[in-house]
């Protein structure tokens, strides 16, 4: 069975994002606006700010298919770097500014950045050594560093000085990490036409499924580096006209006085926000009846969190949205956004976007399964990546011959066509809406010289206490990688070929703690 929908607009076809094709009924309308100092930037000046950037790029030696690595909190400066970027050709790697210095170099070198913009404060874990220097530059946002150049060495660059580059729909614009479904992070290239087609797919046409108007104030709290904010947000509002509500960092109490003042109508969230929103007792003190849709995405939400935000905002119509970094990312969402909303199940992820295919195939045969058959969720469409940055092996390990992307999720597809997650079949373990890789944190775990295989087993002759295993991650990973409980075991089960039975040692873990 495959569900497909249809669309008889043409967005697959493909434009780059800075064609400004709205811009002169846009120009004097609100863009963004930055939570923080309350700077309001219209359609105009983003446009303006975006070809200055991108002029100052280009002086600095930044060429089509080169990589700028944009390392900042959502800010202005984020938008214009990264429209400046797909304006001269080049590609935006971005990366979360939580990241331990290991976690960023890794990045950076797989994704060979030339140039970096960032804040002061994140200097220091780049570690730039002199050897460095001939690789990246390094441009600040703020007062610069020594070494470093301020961000106005961009933006105030004459934007007439932006070259001619031709963009083709196959070229790479951005290379956000994934572990995808088994490894360590990999550079997912997402190339115009995937993003410009995932734009389509969610907003263009008579019935879309993100329905969003001109007056709409999208809150924009989830960070821009991943690509559920980036594409969902971002781009979807300044597709639509919108204007983007920028938070740097999500605090609640600032959060809801932002929502009141700017009267933020739609609001993409992950389930901790939800939570927050639901159950946060400050909320009761804030007038949020501007909000008239939330979507919650990036990982699942359970129905008792649904039903306690509608008793927040009861006029909102709430629903999920399904993505995957490699997909482009997102695979569905509800439909309840259209002018008459539909109502949704409580707990699904809305129906297929529009111009894909999506099938559920068993997970051991491929075949494909029919309505309300859990199996492995598989998606085909222009939107998806071109393939993983270097890594030919794990592209075709993860997108198959008839070019359908397996997601490893499990998944079902109701009646109505609305689809269900119900597990996962792929390693990830995601906290918070964040990806954590097995993969990464075992390769870290066997570096310890008391620890022979992951997860856990102390080499013989060594004391090794839960404490110490937590705190050695602990040193070498941003916040919500770290481990929450070390079990110690004899062996790790592993199959004839050496993966590991994850399953088979949740279970053996499960039975070993339920016993008195
Ligand atoms: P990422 O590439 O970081 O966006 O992570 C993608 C993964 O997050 C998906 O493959 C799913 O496992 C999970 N995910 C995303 N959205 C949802 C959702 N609405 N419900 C359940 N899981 C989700």
């Amino acid at each position: 069975m495959c569900v497909e929908r249809e669309l008889s607009l043409e967005v697959t076809k493909s434009r780059p994002f800075h064609s400004g094709k709205n811009l002169p009924q846009l120009s004097h309308r609100p863009c963004l606006i930055d939570g923080s100092t309350g700077k309001i930037y219209t359609y105009a000046q983003t446009h303006l700010l975006s070809r200055k950037v991108a002029a100052g790029f280009s002086k600095l030696g930044i060429t089509k298919g080169d990589v700028i690595m944009i390392l900042l909190q959502n800010s202005p400066e984020f938008v214009f770097s990264f429209f400046a970027a797909s304006i001269i050709g080049a590609v935006a790697t971005t990366a979360n500014p939580f990241y331990t210095p290991a976690e960023l170099r890794k990045q950076l070198t797989a994704s060979k950045a030339k140039l970096i913009i960032t804040q002061s404060m994140y200097v220091s874990k780049l570690q730039v050594e002199a050897a460095d220097e001939d690789e990246f530059q390094v441009i600040t946002v703020d007062d610069p560093p020594e070494k470093c150049l301020h961000f106005s060495v961009v933006s105030e660059a004459d934007e007439r000085e932006v070259p001619e580059v031709e963009i083709e729909a196959e070229d790479a614009v951005a290379l956000p990490f994934s572990s995808g479904t088994t490894g360590l992070p990999k550079g997912v290239v997402l190339t115009h036409k995937s993003l410009t087609t995932s734009v389509g797919q969610q907003v263009d046409g008579e019935n879309p499924n993100l329905y969003l108007k001109e007056e709409d104030v999208l809150l924009c709290v989830l960070p821009l580096f991943h690509i559920f904010s980036l594409n969902s947000v971002l781009l979807c509002a300044l597709r639509a006209g919108s204007a983007v509500l920028l938070m740097h960092k999500f605090e609640i109490g600032a959060l809801l006085e932002l929502i009141q003042r700017h009267k933020v109508s739609v609001a993409m969230v992950v389930p901790p926000l939800v939570l927050a929103l639901a159950k946060n007792p400050t909320v009761a003190e804030f007038d949020l009846s501007s909000i008239r849709l939330v979507l919650s995405g990036a990982a699942p939400l359970g129905k008792e969190l649904e039903e306690a935000l509608k008793t927040r905002v009861p006029q909102a119509v709430l629903g999920q949205g399904y993505g995957m970094t490699e997909a482009g990312p997102v695979l569905s969402m509800c439909l309840g956004f259209a002018k008459e909303p539909l109502p949704t199940k409580s707990g699904s992820c809305g129906t297929v976007v529009r111009n894909a295919q999506l099938k559920v195939v068993d997970p051991q045969t491929g075949a494909s399964l029919g309505y309300n058959q859990p199996g492995e969720i598989c998606i085909r469409g222009q939107q998806i990546m071109k393939g993983y940055l270097n890594d030919d092996k794990a592209t075709e390990a993860t997108i198959d011959a008839e070019g359908y992307l397996h997601t490893g999720d499990i998944g079902y597809i109701d009646d109505d066509d609305e689809i269900f997650i119900v597990d996962r079949v792929k390693e990830l373990i995601k906290f918070k809406g964040f990806q954590v890789p097995p993969a990464e944190l075992e390769g870290l775990l066997v570096s310890h010289p008391s620890i022979a295989d992951a997860a856990v087993v102390p080499s013989n002759g060594f004391d090794l206490t839960e404490e110490a295993v937590k705190e050695f991650i602990a040193k070498q990973v941003v916040f919500y990688k770290r481990l929450h409980k070390v079990y110690f075991v004899h062996a790790i089960p592993k199959s004839a070929a050496g993966k590991i039975l994850r399953k088979d040692l949740r279970a053996q873990l499960e039975s070993a703690t339920q016993k008195p």
